[in-house]
């Protein structure tokens, strides 16, 4: 398709500002609408894998993702014993690749900045979007005012969509039973700067700390804590109060309540809840839905945004090159679930081995996961799930060798060099 096409994306999360980079980029007319009147990021961290670090790599964000990223080479997991439950390392799949941990925000104001250079997107804020017509390819907003038609209507407003089902049916659409707090903290003298650490007590507790570099305009290079939580275990968890909570921490992981230090404000964590979300279909008329919206699952496998960032450039490249918006969407649908369709069960299947009161299955975990992931089939299919280069159950994702010379060039004992 030549033609300049409207485009309006319901949602400024990371999938929303990437397709508004992308289509504007192509040439397209980009209206975004977004509900709250100060977007910003809402969480404190991800791993941004070589699949979405592509995708930012074609938005020409690489190096800007690089600087205040910080690089994850490793995924190690352990009981408090000391014993190794996980280890996965990037360059056991390919010595160039590696992972990047990132402040949400940093990514948040990197995607902004790159919008606000970019001549055709206009932002709405403080705009929800309560119905669609999908067929027409109009919006109304919770003032009442309608917007359009648009040529495309794009859906990305997160896990929790009130929209996904306006577009189409959903086969699963249901919330995990377990969440996470979290919060940011510095990276003082963390003895595992370039590595995810977690903690397991079975599957009943759970703490990992990601290193996540440094926002734009701030030097202070940070980590990342979660610690897992069931959702209707949070009252609990208030009432049993600072000190309870802090001896557990203790007791779990020396390293971490160390980290957190003496005066740490329990006020600052915050609460995370997951879905399990898949819709029959991804789009309708004019409509297509895109990142959680289209696909929300466990962030167990570290992928969400990832896939998310994908999806903004593969529906960007399909209205480029097919001769309607319905061939578009369709191809786009085919290509995206077609690399999903392993994670949303592998997600499912191995969340509740982190997170549940499932004591047997976690003991299986501790003895099984490690010598499993040596197998010789499994080693690397395990790698490629956690890089997302794992595509359906038995292919495999390409990255383009531009791409990953450049973030072999990017890392940071290259540039020593
Ligand atoms: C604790 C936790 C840890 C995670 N860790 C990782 C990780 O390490 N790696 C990884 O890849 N992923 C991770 N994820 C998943 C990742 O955060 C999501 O997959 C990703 O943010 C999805 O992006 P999105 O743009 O689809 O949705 P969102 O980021 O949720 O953005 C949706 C946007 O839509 C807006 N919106 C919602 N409703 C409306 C409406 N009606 N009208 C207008 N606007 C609306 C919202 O305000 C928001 O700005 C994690 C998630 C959690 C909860």
């Amino acid at each position: 398709m030549t033609r300049r096409l409207r485009v309006a994306i319901v949602g400024y999360g990371s999938g929303g500002q990437a397709a508004a980079l992308a289509l504007a980029r192509d040439g397209h007319e980009v209206e975004v609408f977004e509900r709250v009147p100060n977007p910003g990021p809402v969480g404190a961290g991800f791993l941004l894998q070589p699949t979405g670090l592509q995708a930012l790599w074609r938005l020409g964000l690489l190096d800007a993702v690089r600087t205040h990223g910080a690089p994850v080479a490793r995924l190690y997991g352990e009981t408090p014993c000391g014993r190794a439950v996980m280890d996965m390392r990037y360059a056991d799949l390919d010595a160039r690749l590696t992972g990047i941990g990132m402040q949400r925000g940093a990514l948040f104001a990197l995607l902004h900045a790159a919008i606000g250079a970019q001549v055709g997107i206009q932002l709405h804020v403080d705009h929800a979007v309560e119905e669609l017509d999908c067929d027409a390819g109009r919006l109304r907003d919770a003032r009442w005012r309608w917007h359009g038609p648009f040529d495309v209507l794009v859906v990305a407003d997160g896990s929790a969509s009130a929209l996904r089902a306006q577009v189409t049916a959903s086969r699963i659409d249901k919330p995990y039973p377990w969440g996470a707090l979290w919060c940011l903290l510095p990276e003082g003298d963390w003895s595992w700067p370039t590595e995810l650490r977690q903690r397991y007590l079975l599957a009943r507790q759970m703490a990992g700390m990601l290193p996540v570099g440094c926002m734009p305009g701030d030097p202070v290079r940070r980590l990342s804590f979660f610690w897992s939580l069931p959702v209707n275990g949070f009252g609990d968890w208030r009432t049993a109060g600072r000190d309870a909570w802090m001896q557990q921490l203790q007791a779990l992981w020396p390293e971490a309540h160390a980290r957190m230090g003496e005066d740490f404000d329990v006020s600052c964590l915050a609460r995370a809840a997951y879905r399990d979300a898949i819709p029959k279909r991804w789009w309708r008329g004019r409509t297509v839905l895109l990142g959680d919206a289209a696909h929300a699952m466990s962030p167990q496998l570290g992928q969400g945004v990832n896939m998310a960032l994908v999806d903004a450039l593969e529906l960007a490249k399909q209205l480029g090159q097919s001769t309607s918006t319905t061939d578009a969407f369709a191809a786009y649908e085919t290509a995206r679930r077609a690399h999903l369709a392993a994670y949303h069960r592998y997600s499912r299947w191995l969340t509740p081995l982190f997170q549940s009161h499932h004591d047997g299955i976690a003991r299986l975990r501790d003895a099984a996961f490690l010598p499993a992931g040596r197998l010789p089939f499994a080693s690397g299919h395990m790698l490629r799930v956690l890089s997302g280069t794992q595509q359906g159950w038995f292919g495999r994702y390409r990255l383009e060798p531009g791409f990953v010379d450049a973030l072999h060039r990017a890392s940071p004992a290259n540039q020593t060099e």
